[in-house]
């Protein structure tokens, strides 16, 4: 059993306390490594070190910063194959989604905040006089530095993708910090902090503390010294964190949970909103934030739609994920596993129709070395009411319900009636149609006739009950900076 551990002022160090939990393969079920079970003590110990790296890291200039970052993320991409295996592994999702998509997209986390602060201002100035009482001439600039020790808190279904698309902004803007990762996916932020080492990252800067989120997670969210907080996760914790922030007035940014809705209208474009629609269902086995869940279908196309989607859902088949060909891996755990079959569960309660998996995928049906793993089969649900639970809450996993709206009314008004406000997916060939509906959705991200297309410069976060703040771009910077304005009088000198 491989033996993880947290990085701490630059070195590899286990729990000060011993403790340790395991950490599971979710294709085979087994136990394959220990990771420390830290406490209060190890995050105060990487606050401490991450205190220290503060002046000369906020004080090296931006060149120094940047290069420190792109080396890491070549490192990264030498690493990719070792990387992808273990995302995979740790999470049980396809080697072939981690080879494309987690383990390059963390390299791309850094090289575009690297070089994006390369080419911000950080100072903007200003002359003003006219409109003063006295007349005075005044030149502003606002500084924007660095908030100090950054606490970044991520979840297991994307672990190095989420970590690193807090980090790169964080200490690219001269913060240091202390990330959490998710206790059930230890295994690429185990790995990065020795490729920190290697890319010459100055110790303490980026410290990595592994743990339960009841212990060292809280730890880290309610020191008086950590200012700074962006977690990734439920909306339950999500609202646990601002409820101990609040009253220290940290600065928060939180991705939550979502429920996202696709709206099919009559014109949409068949065959490819439905292959659209598979891939925005069942990728990473529906746990991306992103997934669509709930499927708006215009009732002159509902049948064709439900059709078209389970075929494509019996064809999304299960195997081993560690096999290049597969497209359908194991869910993050058994917690989740169960969690997921109580939802479909409570679905056929609620009288929903289940039109194409609807449980865990048997022994029989896997590869031998998976058959004590944790498959759910894509599932395609009809007939939920609206304001149902299984409508109304998040379910994560494969599962996908179809239903039919008469008019774009409806479809919006459905759209937008959960609690929830992540992402919503419009399908149609009507621009003006397009504009009008993703005008009026009540969603931080609206993508028309695709999905997850992502470009790293634009506002990335939920409404509602799926966040505050956004995250990416000029808004990360801004998150992790505190700007203070300076204005000199000019026509005294
Ligand atoms: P989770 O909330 O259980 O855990 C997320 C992280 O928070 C883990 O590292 C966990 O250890 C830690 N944590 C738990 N309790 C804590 C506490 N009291 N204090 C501090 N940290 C604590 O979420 P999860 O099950 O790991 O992830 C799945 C959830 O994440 C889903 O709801 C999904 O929608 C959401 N998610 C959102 C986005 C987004 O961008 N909006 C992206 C990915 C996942």
């Amino acid at each position: 059993v491989e033996h993880l551990a947290n990085y701490i002022d630059g070195l590899a160090v286990p729990a000060k306390g011993g403790g340790t939990i395991e950490v599971f393969e979710p294709a085979t079920g087994r136990a394959y490594a220990l990771l420390p079970d830290s406490g209060a003590g190890d995050v105060e110990a990487a606050i401490d070190a991450a205190e220290r790296a503060f002046p000369a890291w906020s004080g090296a200039s931006v060149e120094t910063r940047s290069r420190c970052l792109l080396r890491l993320a070549d490192l990264i991409d030498q690493h990719a194959d070792e990387l992808a295996r273990a995302e995979s592994i740790d999470t049980g999702k396809p080697i072939a989604l981690a080879r494309a998509v987690d383990i390059p997209r963390s390299a791309a986390n850094l090289r575009f905040f690297a070089t994006a602060i390369l080419h911000t201002q950080t100072a903007c100035h200003e002359f003003d006089g006219s409109g003063t009482p006295g007349g005075e001439r005044a030149l502003n600039f606002t500084l924007r530095r660095p908030r100090g020790v950054a606490g970044l808190i991520s979840p297991w279904n994307l672990p190095l993708y989420l970590l690193t698309w807090k980090i790169a902004p964080a200490i690219t803007t001269g913060n240091t910090c202390v990330c959490k990762p998710s206790e059930v996916t230890p295994a690429t932020a185990s790995m990065l902090g020795g490729l920190c080492t290697l890319a010459g990252l100055p110790a303490g800067v980026l410290n990595i503390v592994h743990g339960r989120g009841d212990g060292a997670g809280a730890a880290l969210v309610t020191s008086p010294r950590v200012p700074t907080v962006s977690f990734t996760g439920s909306t339950r914790v999500g609202q646990w964190i601002a409820r101990e922030a609040g009253p220290k007035l940290k600065r928060l940014s939180l991705e939550l949970g979502g429920k996202n809705a696709a709206m099919v209208f009559a014109d949409a474009d068949m065959p490819a909103t439905l292959d659209t629609l598979a891939r925005a269902s069942f990728t990473n086995s529906g746990q991306i934030c992103l997934c669509a869940s709930r499927i708006l279908v215009h009732e002159s196309r509902f049948e064709q739609v439900l059709e078209g989607l389970v075929e494509r859902a019996k064809a999304w088949r299960a195997g081993d994920p560690l096999e290049p060909s597969t497209r359908h891996g194991a869910v993050a755990s058994r917690a989740h596993l169960e969690k997921i079959d109580a939802a479909v569960k409570a679905a056929r309660g609620l009288g929903a129709k289940v039109h194409c998996g609807g449980g865990v995928i048997g022994a029989d049906e896997l590869p031998s070395r998976c058959r004590g793993g944790w498959f759910f089969a894509p599932t395609v649900l009809s007939g939920l009411d609206a304001a149902c639970s299984v409508e109304q809450e998040e379910i994560f996993g494969p599962v996908v319900s179809v239903s039919p709206f008469r008019d774009e009314a409806e479809a919006v008004a459905r759209a937008n009636s959960t609690g929830y406000g992540l992402a919503s997916m419009v399908y149609t060939q009507d621009l003006a149609r397009a504009h009008r509906v993703a005008a009026r959705m009540q969603s931080g991200l609206v993508w028309v006739n695709c999905w997850l297309v992502r470009d790293l410069r634009t506002p990335f976060g939920g409404m509602k009950q799926s966040g505050l703040g956004r995250e990416g771009g000029t808004d990360a910077l801004h998150f992790f900076t505190e700007p203070s304005n300076v204005c000199i009088r000019v026509d005294q000198f």
